[in-house]
C-alpha cells in the first residue's frame, strides 16, 4: 500500500467548500453521475477509433444504496483507471481544480449565486462523505485494479485490489449530516431531476412491469395471464429529442417529447423550434410556445438548461431574454459557462450570441408561420399576441423582425400588420397635420357608442387589450412614421382626427358662459371639466372622454411605471355639444327644470361610459320613468 500527500496548500480544504456549498449538496451526485457517463463515452470513442479493441459491451451507470453500510455507489463499466491515471487524474488535477475554486470565492459575497453552476467534479463527494473509495480496473490488457480511498482531509492511500470487471465504482461512505442522501426516495428525486437525458442509461434500484405468463397460461376471456417481472430501474431516456434531427422527428415525437419534459402539463403547446446550431457556438434545443392568452404569469414550466444532456438549471433569466422566459422547453449548450457567477454570465459573449440566436430563431419561426398560412397563424394569433408584444418591448431587433408578422385587430375581426392598416386607413383617418390617426377600444363593448360613432363617420377601430397595451402603442408611436393612437373615448371625434373644416357653433359664448354653471352643478367639479364644443348635429348632445395621456400614465403605472402617478387625480372632460337641439332647450328652460334637464343629459352621458353607479343610477331611473 502507498500513502501519499494531495499537493495543495490548504491543510483541510474540505470544511471551507463544505461551507460554500451548504444549501446545494445535491449536485454531487450529478457530478459523479456525469464522470461515470465520460468514462463511458470515452471508451466509446476509443473502441471506434481502433484503440480500444476488446468487447465494449452494454455500457451503463449504476447508483447502488446500501441503508446498513451507509454508502451510495456509482458504478460504470466505461474507461477505468489505473494506479497512474489515478494519481494524475485525481490526486492532482482534481484536487488542484477545488483548491482553486475555495481561493477564487473564498471572498465572495456571491457564494449562494455560485452554487448550482460550478462543477466540482469529483471532489464534491466529499460534501456529502466522510470518506471516499475508488475501486477501478483500467482497460489495459496488463491493468490491475486498484482502490484508493481518502477521508477528506488531503491525505489518500492506495493499494491493489480485487476487481473483475472493467470500470469503476466511487463509493461514497455517507457523513451523518448527510443521512438523507441514504434515502431512496431522495436519490431517485436528484437523478430525476439532473441525470434524466444523459446519454448512457442510468440505473437506480428496480421496477415492477407486467409480462405475458412464460408458460403460456390464459385467464378465462382467452388472454395470456400477466406476472409481475422485475427489472432494473432505468431512469433516463438517453435520446431525448433534441438530441435528434428534425428531419427524423415528425409532430407527435415533438409533442410527446413536451410531456415527457412536463408531465404535468395539460395543454399541448402552439408550436415548437428546433434549435440546431455548431457555429460560431454550440446549441441545440427545443423550444415550445405555449398557449399565452392573458395569463402571462401562469408559465409554471420553465425553459431547463442542459450542458451535453446534463441538467444545470431551470432558472435561465441571464441566459435568454426576459420575453423568451415564457416559453418551454430545452436548450443544451456546453458553451455556457457555468462554474461562473450569474451576473457574469450576461456579459459573457457567447451567452451573448445564444441569446440572440434564440430571438432571432423565434421571430424567423412566426414569420415564416405568417408567409405559410396566414388564416391558420390569425387563429393562434390570440395566443401569440402578448408574447410578441413584450418581446417588441424588450427587445429591439425582435421589434424590428415583428413588423412583418404582429398583427393588430379592428373591431369588425379583421387582421392587419400596423403598415395595412395605415394603408387602409389613411384616406379617410388622416387629420390636418398628416397624421394618420389609429383609433382604438380597450373593449368594444363597453365602449359601443364611440366605436360606433367612429365606425358611422366610416373610420375603423383597433381593438387593442391587455396589460401591455398602452406600453406597446407607445413604443408604435415612436416606430411608425406619422401615425398616432388614440382611445375612440379620448375625445370627439372632431378633435380625434381633426380635419380643416370647422362646424360654427350655434350656441354663441355668452350663452356658453350662462350654460356652464348648469352642467357644473350636475357633477362633481373637480373631477369633470366642462367644455363646449361645435360638433356635428347627429352627435351625442354630451360626451364624457378621458384624454389619452392621463389614461395612458395611469395604466402604465398599473403595470408597473412611474410610481408618483399614483396621485393622480382621476379627471375626465364632459364636452357639450353647442349645435345639438337638446342643449338650445335646455338654454330655452329655467329654474328647476332647466337644472333637471342639464342632470338627464350629463347623467346619460356618464352611463355611456359606465361611470353611472349606485345612488346617482337609482336616481337616474327614477327621474327617467317620471319623464315617461
Ligand atoms: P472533470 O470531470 O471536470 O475532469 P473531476 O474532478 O470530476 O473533473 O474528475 C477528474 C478526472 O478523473 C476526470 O477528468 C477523469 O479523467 C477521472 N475520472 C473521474 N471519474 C471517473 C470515472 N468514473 N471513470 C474514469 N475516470 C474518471
Amino acid at each position: 500500500m502507498k500513502k501519499g500527500h494531495i499537493n495543495v496548500e490548504t491543510e483541510n480544504i474540505f470544511p471551507i467548500i463544505k461551507k460554500f456549498l451548504y444549501s446545494d449538496h445535491e449536485i454531487f451526485l450529478r457530478e459523479l453521475v456525469s464522470n461515470a457517463v465520460d468514462a463511458s463515452q470515452k471508451l466509446k470513442v476509443l473502441s471506434k477509433n481502433g484503440e480500444y479493441n476488446k468487447e465494449v459491451g452494454d455500457l451503463k451507470v449504476e447508483v447502488l444504496l446500501d441503508k446498513e453500510a451507509k454508502t451510495l455507489t456509482i458504478r460504470d463499466n466505461g474507461i477505468g483507471m489505473t494506479a497512474e491515471e489515478i494519481d494524475k487524474y485525481i490526486n492532482q488535477i482534481a484536487f488542484s481544480g477545488a483548491e482553486e475554486f475555495v481561493q477564487k470565492y473564498k471572498d465572495s459575497d456571491n457564494k449562494e449565486s455560485i452554487i448550482g453552476h460550478f462543477g466540482l467534479g469529483f471532489y464534491s463527494a466529499f460534501m456529502v462523505a466522510e470518506k471516499v473509495e475508488i475501486k477501478t480496473l483500467g482497460r489495459y490488457d496488463d491493468a490491475k485494479p486498484v482502490r484508493w480511498e481518502s477521508n477528506g482531509t488531503t491525505e489518500y492511500t492506495i493499494e491493489e485490489t480485487e476487481k473483475e470487471s472493467r470500470g469503476t465504482d466511487i463509493i461514497l461512505h455517507i457523513n451523518e449530516e448527510s443521512a438523507e442522501f441514504l434515502e431512496e426516495a431522495r436519490i431517485s428525486g436528484i437523478l430525476n431531476k439532473y441525470c434524466k437525458f444523459l446519454p448512457i442509461p442510468v440505473i437506480f434500484g428496480t421496477r415492477t412491469e407486467k409480462i405475458d405468463d412464460p408458460s403460456g397460461e390464459k385467464d378465462d376471456d382467452g388472454n395470456v395471464k400477466k406476472i409481475d417481472n422485475v427489472v432494473p430501474d432505468q431512469i433516463n431516456n438517453p435520446s431525448p429529442a433534441w438530441t435528434k434531427m428534425p428531419a427524423d422527428l415528425n409532430q407527435e415525437d415533438y409533442t410527446n417529447f413536451y410531456r415527457e419534459l412536463y408531465p404535468m402539463s395539460m395543454e399541448d403547446p402552439l408550436f415548437h423550434i428546433h434549435l440546431n446550431v455548431d457555429y460560431p457556438f454550440n446549441l441545440t434545443g427545443i423550444l415550445y410556445f405555449p398557449r399565452i392568452k392573458e395569463n402571462v404569469e401562469i408559465q409554471k414550466n420553465k425553459i431547463q438548461l442542459y450542458s451535453n444532456q446534463v441538467f444545470i438549471t431551470d432558472n435561465v433569466e441571464e441566459i435568454v431574454p426576459e420575453f423568451l422566459t415564457l416559453l418551454h422547453g430545452v436548450i443544451d449548450s456546453p458553451d455556457i459557462p457555468l462554474n461562473v457567477s450569474r451576473s457574469y454570465l450576461q456579459s459573457d459573449s457567447n451567452v451573448k450570441k445564444i441569446s440572440s440566436h434564440i430571438t432571432k430563431k423565434v421571430a424567423d419561426k412566426l414569420k415564416q408561420m405568417f408567409n405559410k398560412d396566414r388564416k391558420d397563424f390569425e387563429e393562434k394569433w390570440p395566443d401569440l399576441r402578448i408574447f410578441s408584444e413584450y418581446g417588441m418591448l424588450s427587445d429591439d431587433k425582435f421589434a424590428d423582425k415583428s413588423k412583418a408578422f404582429h398583427l393588430i385587430e379592428s373591431t369588425d375581426g379583421k387582421f392587419y400588420t400596423a403598415e395595412e392598416f395605415k394603408e387602409e386607413v389613411k384616406a379617410t383617418q388622416t387629420d390636418k397635420d398628416g397624421k394618420t390617426v389609429f383609433l382604438y377600444t380597450n373593449s368594444k363593448e363597453e365602449q359601443f357608442n364611440f366605436v360606433k360613432a367612429a365606425n358611422d363617420r366610416g373610420y375603423k377601430v383597433l381593438e387593442l387589450q391587455g396589460p401591455l397595451a398602452s406600453h406597446w402603442i407607445q413604443k408604435m408611436e415612436t416606430t411608425l412614421e406619422n401615425v398616432s393612437f388614440a382611445r375612440v373615448d379620448a375625445d370627439t371625434l372632431d378633435k380625434l382626427i381633426q380635419k380643416d373644416e370647422e362646424i360654427p357653433s350655434k350656441l354663441s359664448e355668452k350663452e356658453q358662459e350662462e350654460l356652464k354653471p348648469v352642467f357644473e352643478g350636475t357633477v362633481n367639479k373637480d373631477m369633470f371639466k366642462i367644455q363646449f364644443e361645435s360638433m356635428s348635429e347627429s352627435e351625442a348632445p354630451i360626451v364624457v372622454t378621458q384624454p389619452e395621456f392621463i389614461r395612458r400614465m395611469k395604466e402604465q403605472q398599473a403595470v408597473g411605471g412611474a410610481g408618483f402617478m399614483g396621485a393622480f387625480p382621476e379627471t375626465y372632460n364632459m364636452i357639450v355639444n353647442s349645435n345639438h337641439p337638446k342643449i338650445s332647450s335646455i338654454l330655452e328652460a329655467s329654474g328647476d327644470e332647466r337644472s333637471q334637464k342639464a342632470k338627464q343629459l350629463t347623467d346619460l352621458a356618464m352611463l355611456a361610459q359606465g361611470m353611472l353607479k349606485g345612488e346617482e343610477l337609482t336616481n337616474f331611473v327614477n327621474r327617467s320613468i317620471e319623464l315617461v
